[in-house]
């Protein structure tokens, strides 16, 4: 076990568009952040291929490529960006205690968590092969890349409901497939889709294996569970829309957090329950989900991080 240890004013745990923009707004504050990337440096956009509609990107940008803007953005304010991931938090006390890597504390005055979230995949390989050329887990992100065409989501929740939706007015047919012969989706979101003309719904359907032509997606083999018939659908877009995890397993019994695991924040703003812990992004919020609601949030907690800060050194007399 190493020694070492550090003292910083401002941690930021995460790299995706939260987190970085957290680090622009604290590195030019003069908090001198730090920032551990965790293990997938960039987050979940380094995963996509183009990314359409983040503001002031008229001709659209790769999402690898976007985030390298955003990490060289927040470095030429100072922030100090590490390749890392925390193993472990202590926020019973201030300073709060943060382990690197298992094997490094560090003491910081603030904690930006900015982890996000991570899209739950079936676990085909087809569907990683074809991931970001057909395949998505996000209908918001990718579904104008399919306008005219026919696709196919699985999934049974409001996610799926409301994607199914959103994709119906841009596409030609929405295939919606449903492992189970009912929708776990509200009854609202689902009168919606079954009035919906051009999405066909495929009960007690699950995905064998998404088809295509070693460059994009051409169909979803999939079979029905109760007759055991196999069905090839034509598709160009395969959505996958089964829930995401939020990436708080190492907050669990320290913040406070919904039943499924997002950390709860007061709300219209970043503050968590413990003071000096704020949370952006993804990992606070299950409904939007989009790069630019996430850089809003970690702007916001770059603020409310500040102004704890200022409210410590310069308590108001009551
Ligand atoms: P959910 O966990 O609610 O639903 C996941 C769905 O995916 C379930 O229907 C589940 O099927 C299905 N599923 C899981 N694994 C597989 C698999 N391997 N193959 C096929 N299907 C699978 O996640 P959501 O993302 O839909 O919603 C998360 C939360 O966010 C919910 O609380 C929801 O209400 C909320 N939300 C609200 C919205 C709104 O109000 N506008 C919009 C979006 C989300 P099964 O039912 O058989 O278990």
């Amino acid at each position: 076990m190493s020694q070492e240890n550090e003292h910083v004013q401002c941690l930021i745990i995460g790299s995706g568009p939260a987190g970085y923009t957290a680090a622009i707004y604290a590195a030019r504050a003069d908090l001198k952040p730090i920032m551990y990337t965790g293990m997938q440096a960039g987050g979940q956009l380094t995963q996509t291929t183009d990314v359409e509609n983040f503001p002031g990107y008229p001709q659209g940008i790769m999402g690898p490529e976007m985030m390298e803007d955003f990490r060289k953005q927040a470095e030429r304010f100072g922030t100090d960006i590490r390749f890392g991931y925390v193993s472990s938090v202590d926020f019973s006390s201030a300073p709060h205690k943060i382990v690197v890597d298992e094997i490094k504390t560090i003491t910081a005055d603030t904690v930006i968590i900015a982890t996000g979230a991570t899209a739950k995949w079936l676990g085909l390989p087809s569907e990683q092969q074809y991931n970001g050329f057909g395949v998505s887990a996000c209908a918001v992100c990718d579904g104008f890349f399919f306008k005219g065409q026919d696709v196919a989501i699985v999934g049974a929740g409001d996610t799926a409901a409301e994607e199914a939706t959103y994709l119906a007015k841009l596409c030609k047919t929405v295939h919606l497939l449903v492992r189970r012969d009912e929708f776990r989706a509200s009854k609202a979101m689902v009168s919606r889709v079954l009035a919906t003309p051009n999405i066909i719904v495929h009960y007690n359907t699950e995905t064998q294996e998404i088809l295509g032509n070693g460059k994009n997606v051409t169909a979803v083999k999939v079979v029905n569970n109760k007759t055991n018939e196999e069905t090839d659908i034509a598709v160009e877009g395969f959505f996958v829309a089964i829930g995401h995890k939020p990436n708080t397993d190492i907050f669990k019994g320290q913040l406070d957090m919904d039943e499924t695991g997002y950390l709860l924040t007061k709300p219209g703003s970043t503050l968590t329950n413990i003071e000096g812990v704020f949370a952006c992004g993804d990992v606070q919020d299950m409904y939007y989900r989009q790069a630019v609601t996430a850089a809003g949030s970690g702007c916001m907690a770059a603020l409310d991080a500040e102004r704890y800060l200022a409210a410590k050194e310069h308590p108001v007399e009551a």
